[in-house]
């Protein structure tokens, strides 16, 4: 299935200058979600995943229903202030400013075999930030999937030491 005539790209949003790669028209369509949801299962499952960890929103859109599909667990990464227990967090850099992401304390438990999933792959600032979380606890992370690269952009340098499955490039 070609799964880019699904992402609708939408010129100069949210700024001037941003193609920004709508994938909602992906996922209202049941056909391509569970397509894209099935290539990632076959990566997980080669890669023995115990637990899915995706950032918020968009990487829990991609990480639940593989998650769901492998019978393991989804925890989620959250901005500052949003899970109700001891977190631990991390400040990463935004293109202006900073953020914070964080994760539950006992989310992970050491030695578990992590998937971090995410929509889109840019600078790979929000994955870098989740993989320090991941590995805080004493994840492992075993592999990082996305449905799309910005391979202009350095994303994929940043993670180099890591195992990336993208199911679209651009
Ligand atoms: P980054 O940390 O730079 O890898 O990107 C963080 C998040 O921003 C991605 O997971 C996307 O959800 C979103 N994002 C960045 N650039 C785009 C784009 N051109 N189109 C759609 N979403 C984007």
């Amino acid at each position: 299935m070609d799964l880019k005539q699904y992402i609708t790209i939408v010129q100069d949003w949210p700024k001037p200058g941003i193609q920004f790669k709508d994938i909602t028209t992906l996922m209202d369509n049941g056909d391509a979600y569970r397509y894209a949801t099935d290539q990632i299962v076959e990566y997980a499952k080669e890669k023995h995943i115990d637990l899915v960890v995706g950032p918020e929103a968009r990487g829990f859109i991609i990480g639940c229903p593989v998650a769901y599909s492998l019978g393991v667990g989804f925890a989620p990464v959250r901005k500052e202030g949003k899970l109700p227990r001891e977190t631990i967090k991390v400040q990463y850099g935004l293109e202006y400013g900073k953020d914070v992401l964080t994760i539950h304390k006992d989310a992970i438990k050491p030695g578990q075999r992590v998937l971090i999933t995410d929509d889109l792959l840019a600078t790979g600032g929000t994955i870098e930030a989740t993989i320090k979380l991941v590995e805080e606890l004493g994840g492992i992370v075993a592999g990082i999937a996305f449905l799309i690269e910005l391979s202009y952009l350095d994303g994929r340098e940043k993670l180099e030491k890591y195992d990336i499955l993208t199911l679209m490039e651009y």
